[in-house]
């Protein structure tokens, strides 16, 4: 009898132990997990360190990629650039907007109403400052762009509403 209560105190014990193991090495998996495959979109491919960021960009281009921060607006070139070429991302150069997308706003930031291709940008909730907003981030870096709103233009409805600091223009 005192056997068999001991058998089932060291099998509680090994089932509670072994779903603590599990818990921890999913939690180990997270940082991980974030240099994942193309083809899950939530996840940026590149992963690099805050330090190594801080180096490679502009003091204004941390602040808005990677800080999440917004420019003043009317202050990118970007916003008048009327030309035909690639709006890259400024820190790992992933093509995002087309220039065919490009539209006046009127708001001061460089605006689009779709981007090259969905599997390129990362949108999420964004409920910051009081309002719930669509953070779009991008897909391969994970750097924080702007948002997205539904007040665009035809075909889409959409807004892409970027900081012009986040891109980087190559001519067509
Ligand atoms: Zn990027």
């Amino acid at each position: 009898m005192k056997n068999t209560a001991l058998y089932w105190v060291v099998c509680g014990l090994l089932l509670v132990g072994s779903f603590a193991c599990f818990a921890l090495i999913n939690r180990a998996d997270l940082p991980t997990a974030s240099v994942a495959g193309m083809d899950d979109p939530a996840k940026p491919r590149i992963v690099k360190s805050d330090a190594e960021w801080k180096k490679l960009l502009t003091p204004e281009q941390y602040y808005v990629l990677r800080q999440q921060g917004t420019e003043r607006p009317f202050t990118s070139p970007l916003v008048d650039n009327h030309q035909k070429g690639t709006f890259k991302c400024a820190a790992c150069k992933t093509p995002l907007f087309s220039s065919d997308t490009k539209f006046e706003s009127g708001t001061g930031w460089p605006s689009f109403y779709a981007p090259i291709s969905k599997k390129n940008v990362i949108e999420r909730v964004d409920k910051t400052l009081g309002m719930v907003r669509t953070e779009v981030e991008c897909g391969g870096c994970g750097g924080h762009l702007g948002h997205v709103f539904e007040d665009g233009p035809k075909p889409t409805g959409l807004r892409y509403c970027m900081n012009g600091v986040a891109l980087e223009f190559e001519k067509k």
